[in-house]
């Protein structure tokens, strides 16, 4: 079957393996569609520390049913799925209180283990999930980076009426965005790129703020009425972003970390201290994929507008190089089979 396939960093091929079988337990699926993601072009560029090579790549991954474990009784072939990449251990400290998503041993696909990008893939049972009929195929992955962004929104303990600062208007950015408007949050969003905003003003987001050509502060300051952001969500890992969240965010505020940045970064933390911060991670999400799927059915989550283009299999290992040498051309790009 047909795979791309990182041999090691900086080199990237269509690979012939032999089909994937369906492991014990877990529900062999016809990939339909993959999405690429800002974590593949890291563990094809070699700043990903996780990733070990040479690696399939792919955690974005959905696709149809072929085979299922004689005792599954609810999915059946033809049946279309998507796939939740985050394989947790279940009996670590954080899967024994529920956060499965930052288990001691999380494997992901892609990262740790092999990737969804490729004709046909195993994946266990409890980490399927039904897609809506009406959900083309293009845009089916869009559901893991919504996850994504609804988690983070989720750890700063978001409210209906609050202003949350997002900063970052890439995809997690512009989808925490129309997340937060879905539970009656008000977004602003913050990005030096102007054509973003024009984005996540065309996707109703009434605040937006260029900190390369404005006083973000001050502007912030003005959209609060002096208040400053009860919640901001840093979704861009860039270290001046990360910084700046700390003089964005009101007294008594949450901030949600969701960026992944490139290095350690010296942060004030008399000003936490101060102004009594709850600074907390997110990562991946647990339990979301539901309610992503829906929002996306329904409509009140747009994620077309994000999607640059859809390409076929052959076509995937020259477009990753593309989006790793230009990646201000693409937001999300999905693999079709
Ligand atoms: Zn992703
Ligand atoms: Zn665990």
């Amino acid at each position: 079957m047909k795979s791309v396939c990182l041999k090691r960093p900086g080199e990237i091929v269509l690979a012939d393996i032999p089909k994937t079988r369906r492991g014990s337990g877990e529900i062999l699926l016809k990939v339909r569609s993959a999405g690429i993601c800002g974590s593949d072009i890291g563990a094809y560029k070699g700043v990903n520390p996780l990733v070990s090579y040479p690696r399939i790549i792919g955690h974005e991954i959905a696709g149809e049913v072929v085979e299922v474990p004689e005792e599954e009784v609810d999915l059946k072939p033809g049946d279309r799925v998507i796939l939740e990449p985050y394989v947790y251990c279940g009996h670590c400290y954080p899967c024994s209180i529920g956060h499965t998503n930052c288990c001691e041993n999380l494997t992901v696909r892609g990262v740790h283990i092999e990737g969804g990008m490729a004709e046909y893939v195993s994946h266990p049972r409890h980490l399927l999930h039904r897609v809506p009929d009406n959900i083309p195929w293009a845009i089916v992955p869009m559901a893991e980076p919504l996850v994504i962004a609804m988690h983070a929104i989720k750890q700063a303990q978001t409210r209906a009426g609050e202003h949350v600062v997002i900063s970052g208007a890439g995809q997690i950015g512009l989808l925490a965005a129309q997340y937060a408007a879905t539970i009656g949050a008000i977004a602003i969003i913050v990005d030096p790129v102007d054509e973003r905003l024009a984005l996540a003003r065309a996707l109703g987001v009434a605040h937006t703020i260029n900190p390369a050509s404005s006083d973000a502060l001050a502007e912030i300051k003005t959209i609060t009425k002096g208040r400053m952001a009860e919640v901001v969500i840093e979704a861009s890992g860039d270290a001046r972003a990360i910084r700046g969240a700390i003089d964005y965010v009101s007294y008594a505020g949450r901030i949600s970390l969701v960026g992944w940045p490139k290095g350690d970064i010296a942060l004030p933390t008399a000003l936490i201290t101060k102004k009594e911060l709850t600074v907390r991670g997110s990562r991946n999400s647990v339990g979301q994929f539901p309610e992503s799927l829906r929002l996306i059915s329904e409509g009140k989550i747009n994620v077309s507008a994000l999607l640059t283009k859809s390409v076929t299999i052959d076509e995937t290992p020259a477009t990753v190089v593309d989006i790793a040498e230009h990646p201000e051309r693409y937001l999300k790009v999905t693999c079709l089979f």
